[in-house]
């Protein structure tokens, strides 16, 4: 018997898998006395594993990552990515090497494999890009280079650090070395105090590291998982703002070395395309929200976010999923593909993250909280994201006051969005932006003094509580 990590889907843990001569039996939700019942049963008579099982499935012996179950989030295919979260014992370098894990593989190889790679979520400073063209600059520069593992504030990137840090220490290794460098520090939130504590014992445990591995938790603000930012919390300072670029870490990272900023998710992307050869054409996704329990879930780019909403039960009728993360976009149609370029080219957001609104949601409201939530948090250093997001919440709250003016949040959304330093001010107009053009009629209404969700109090004021 052996305590694996989650796998991310929420509604079918605590799970207890069984496995035997090629067979896989899941048993979701269990009471420690059903888990009890479950291993003295299988010890008595492994060919029996089936019985009263929750999904059962046949693999090859040996397989080294989780196999599709038959149950809602784990039957969306084939995991690779996330294959060893829930399967492998996240802290166990044997685990990690039986599944093909610490080859050493030529710095050409793992360059090879970095060019075509797109950096995943907002923490990382190759966000939609390929890592090759920022790992050339890096080698270029002055000074030893550094990788940083920036694992702030994303699930899907804790539930890596947490369930498979091998892999993802694996990637920054081979990104180390593959630039020369001799140093990786992994940066998590800390909120996320099981991924500190897992990736810790990891980067304990691993086997020769070519390059030292210190972990770092920083602040859990959300701004903090800012490339930049991540840099200056590493380095100790408390107040927390972007840094001017160019130039961008890799010419002057941490501690004025060339740095690799990278997160969890890009970095086990690297590993499992060295290992298995690739690069992989899925995405880490996590539908969060209105549903019964948070999902992460692995599916193709080609997939649509339909797929991902149905690996969680919607807690209501669905009316529309903000996608991208905190200031992801606001859609109504979920017929849209995960791919970067489809999402970009749909207004929504890549950060993989996947927020449900049902039906009683006011999404007046709900933009309205966001604006404000940028104009309290924003780290202040530039003026298109300190005033603007401050004019934008102004601005949402007038529709309150019958006063609204969609054209003026367009303008203003779009100066923020191009002259912002970092991403945050780029990305934060982005929710009211979107929502404004799929539910055209709901701020109408409000405008009119009243809400069509039934939410928003009789004279509609004060949307920022
Ligand atoms: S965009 Fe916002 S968070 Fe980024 S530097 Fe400017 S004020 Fe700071």
């Amino acid at each position: 018997m052996a305590a694996v990590g989650s796998t991310g889907v929420g509604a079918v843990e605590p799970l207890v898998l069984v496995t035997h001569d090629g067979r896989t039996a899941a048993h979701a939700r269990c009471t420690p006395d059903r888990a009890a019942d479950v291993v003295a049963a299988a010890a008595d008579d492994p060919d029996g594993i089936a019985d009263g099982a929750d999904a059962v499935v046949e693999h090859e012996p040996g397989r080294p990552r989780l196999p599709a179950l038959d149950l809602s989030g784990l039957d969306a295919g084939d995991r690779r990515v996330l294959g060893a979260c829930g399967w492998r014992r996240p802290t166990e370098p044997a685990d990690h090497e039986a599944a093909g894990g610490f080859a050493e593989h030529e710095a050409t190889a793992v360059r090879d494999a970095a060019a075509d790679l797109r950096g995943r979520g907002w923490g990382d400073w190759c966000r939609d890009r390929p890592l090759g063209g920022t790992w050339d600059a890096a080698r270029a520069a002055d000074g030893d280079p550094c990788v940083v593992v920036n694992g702030h504030g994303n699930p899907a990137d804790a539930l890596l650090l947490a369930s498979a840090p091998f892999e993802v220490l694996e990637g920054a290794q081979a990104a180390a070395r593959a630039v020369g460098g001799d140093r990786v520090v992994v940066y998590a939130s800390s909120d996320d105090a099981r991924a500190v504590e897992a990736v810790r014992e990891a980067a304990e445990r691993y086997p020769d590291p070519a390059a030292s591995v210190d972990v770092v938790a920083g602040p859990p603000e959300y701004r903090a998982a800012e490339p930049t930012m991540a840099l200056e919390a590493i380095e100790g300072n408390h107040r927390l703002e972007a840094r001017l670029r160019p130039p961008g870490p890799e010419k002057e990272g941490l501690h004025g070395c060339p740095t690799l900023v990278h997160t969890p998710r890009t970095l086990a992307y690297l590993a499992v395309a060295l290992r298995e050869g690739g690069p992989a054409d899925t995405r880490a996704v996590t539908v969060t929200g209105d549903v019964d329990a948070p999902a992460t879930v692995e599916l193709p780019e080609s997939e649509t976010l339909a797929a991902a909403v149905d690996a969680a039960t919607v807690d209501g009728e669905f009316k529309a999923a903000c996608v991208g993360g905190r200031f992801g976009g606001v859609t109504r149609s979920l017929d849209v593909a995960h791919a970067p370029e489809d999402l970009a080219e749909a207004g929504l957001g890549t950060e993989g993250v996947v927020q449900v609104l049902a039906e009683d949601r006011c999404i007046v409201e709900f933009v309205g909280k966001r604006a404000q939530f940028a104009s309290e948090t924003n780290c202040g250093r530039c003026v298109p994201c300190r005033e603007g997001t401050t004019q934008l919440a102004e601005r949402l709250r007038d529709v309150y006051d019958r006063n609204y003016d969609a054209a003026g949040i367009e303008e203003l959304v779009r100066v923020m969005e191009r002259s912002s330093i970092c991403a945050f001010g780029e990305d934060a107009g982005r929710p009211a932006r979107t929502a404004m053009a799929a539910f055209e009629s709901e701020f109408e209404a409000h405008a009119r003094g009243r809400c069509p969700a039934g939410r928003c109090m009789e004279t509609t004021e004060g949307i920022a509580q």
